[in-house]
């Protein structure tokens, strides 16, 4: 990571360097949770670029630790792509890949001394009882029945859970804390559950699993994690956390903080509608380029720094808001405009004839880059038919339209001045070729006699231009709180995704996967990581030139 992504600074920080002052702490250790349930999205680049980059600057360390209690909904899948994505936006973990799994032993170990000290108890309400047990905000809860069941026998029939001679959903452990507690999750709150589900990581030796709650802080204290870094809707869940730690035998007492959860406009960041829209197909995978998801962005054409950035500029508060997604783009637009070659390609063509020029392709220089010299240069052909884009000529126009015209001059971009003289049409009166001259004493430079040429437009050469088939994306959903709607596949839009037949220029042929170039005033693009080949590219537009989104009134 270079040194010009300066150090943030937000809350947490500041109680970090509070704690190193006074010397609660010597040393940093954070951790990136994240359940396997689902591919990373954008929210989560927030939590690892908060966690990691703290574990960074502060010479710390941070674990990547799957929290894996849900054996049905986790997969080994999700598994790979969080590592595979963590990686990609240039963080690493420290020593090995925990996960919750991996002291399901010493969890169990946990319950029965939870039990041992009259602190929980084996439940037999059913769900729905107990829901109706517990209380609403404004009435305190009833006592189970079972509650006061004796150390022995709780320990006999937690026993009887372990070997699988309890049905799922017969009988549960429950914390004993306070059924009349203000806050809900203290209201005796399940810690183990039977399930007959294969785990991914061990298989069919459990059929009871841990609950999020207990598992999470004792994993925490496990790994000796100084600040626990979560989202504020855990906010509540401190006071289980706490509990948990103060009533076991364990030697670290880690703090929990929470921060604002990101948000952006016109997406959705939960993994329950994420996974609904692939499994639904109404998007093409998790890394549809569409997706919020980090390989969907890496798809697309996003860097890592550009999602470092956004989260740098974000920054880390207690405030629940919403980001614009035109933030989001203008950290990509800000890094490729400064980073990505530059490159020609018409997307919706209409040939050029240049009547005058005969004979060979010739083979132009043209900078990569405006302003970056270090960056070199391509060779371009030209050739007598070109193609440039449709709504780059007009039969007629007014002073305004810098393009071409019947009759005018423009300029094509690193070549020569050409006047179109005359158009063919077909029987539906759409123009198919426009025949041009070339003045070839233009090249990189002005017409000799003083003819003032305004307009610049790009093009590509007809004969030795690539075929490629380009796609255009808008945002996934026509309003900006998708999740709030009732039902959110309904505010779909039917538009995130255009097709369109274009022409590249030959360079682009060696064009690398997720790479990004800027294709002349249309905008950021990159080859397509899955669909594009040599025999068939394919080019996603990461994003355009300038922000379209303020603009848009709704
Ligand atoms: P979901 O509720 O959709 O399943 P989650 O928050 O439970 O998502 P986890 O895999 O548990 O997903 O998240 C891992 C970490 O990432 C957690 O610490 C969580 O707080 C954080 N995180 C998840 N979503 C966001 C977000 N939108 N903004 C910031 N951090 C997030
Ligand atoms: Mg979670």
């Amino acid at each position: 990571m270079s040194e010009s992504e300066a150090r943030p600074t937000n809350f947490i920080r500041q109680i970090i360097d509070a704690d190193l002052a006074s010397g609660k702490h010597t040393s940093v250790h954070t951790r990136f949770p994240p359940e396997p349930n689902g591919y990373l999205h954008i929210g989560h680049a927030k939590s690892i670029c908060l966690n990691f980059g703290i574990a960074q600057d502060y010479q710390g360390q941070c674990n990547l630790r799957f929290d894996d209690t849900n054996p049905e909904k986790e997969d080994i899948e999700y598994v790979e792509s969080i590592k595979n994505d963590v990686n990609w936006l240039g963080f690493e973990w420290s020593g090995e890949i925990c996960y919750s799994s991996n002291y399901f032993d010493k969890l169990y170990g946990f319950a029965i001394e939870l039990i041992n000290k009259g602190l929980a108890y084996v439940d037999e309400l059913s769900p729905e009882q107990m829901r109706e047990y517990r209380g609403t905000l404004t009435e305190a809860g009833k006592h189970s029945p079972y509650r006061d069941r004796s150390v022995e026998e709780n320990l006999e029939l937690f026993e009887k859970m372990k070997n699988g001679e309890v049905e799922e959903g017969k009988m549960c452990l429950r914390a004993k804390i306070d059924m009349s507690s203000p806050f809900m999750v203290m209201r005796d709150p399940v810690i183990y559950r039977v399930r007959f589900a294969t785990h991914h990581q061990t298989g069919d030796k459990w059929c009871i699993y841990p609950m999020y709650d207990f598992t999470h802080c004792i994993s925490d204290a496990l790994e000796g994690i100084t600040h626990s870094i979560c989202t504020l809707e855990f906010m509540d869940n401190r006071r289980l956390y706490d509990w948990v730690l103060d009533n076991i035998t364990i030697d670290c007492q880690p703090r929990q903080y929470e921060f604002s959860r990101l948000n952006l406009e016109y997406t959705v960041m939960s993994k329950r509608k994420l996974n609904q829209l692939v499994t639904e197909n109404l998007v093409n995978g998790w890394d549809d380029p569409r997706m919020p998801t980090i390989s969907g962005l890496r798809r697309r054409g996003f860097t890592p720094a550009s999602i470092r950035e956004f989260c740098k500029r974000i920054g880390v508060t207690k405030q629940d808001n919403t980001i614009e997604m035109s933030s989001l783009e203008s950290c990509i637009r800000d890094d490729l405009n400064e980073n990505a070659p530059r490159a020609m390609a018409v997307l919706d063509p209409v040939k050029v004839v240049i009547e005058n020029f005969d004979g060979d392709a010739e083979m132009l220089d043209v900078a990569n880059h405006p302003n970056k010299p270090e960056m070199g240069s391509r060779q371009v052909p030209f050739t007598r038919e070109l193609y440039i884009e449709c709504e780059d000529f007009r039969e007629e126009a007014n002073k305004k339209y810098k393009r071409l015209v019947l009759g005018k001059e423009v300029r094509l971009r690193g070549a020569y001045v050409i006047k179109a003289e005359r158009i063919e049409k077909d029987e539906d009166g759409n123009i198919t070729t426009i025949f041009c001259t070339y003045d070839n004493e233009t090249l990189g430079k002005n017409p000799a006699d003083g003819r003032k040429v305004k307009g610049v437009i790009h093009w590509v050469s007809a004969e030795q231009g690539v075929p490629a088939e380009i796609r255009l994306y808008d945002r996934l959903f026509t309003v900006p709180n998708p999740g709030a709607a009732d039902d959110f596949v309904s505010v779909i839009n039917p538009e995130s995704l255009t097709v369109m037949n274009g022409v590249v220029e030959p360079s682009l042929v060696n064009a690398e996967a997720e790479k990004a170039f800027q294709f002349e005033r249309m905008g950021y693009f990159c080859a397509d990581s899955k669909d594009s080949s040599k025999e068939k590219l394919v080019f996603n537009r990461t994003v355009g030139l300038r922000d379209t989104w303020a603009k848009i009134g709704d």
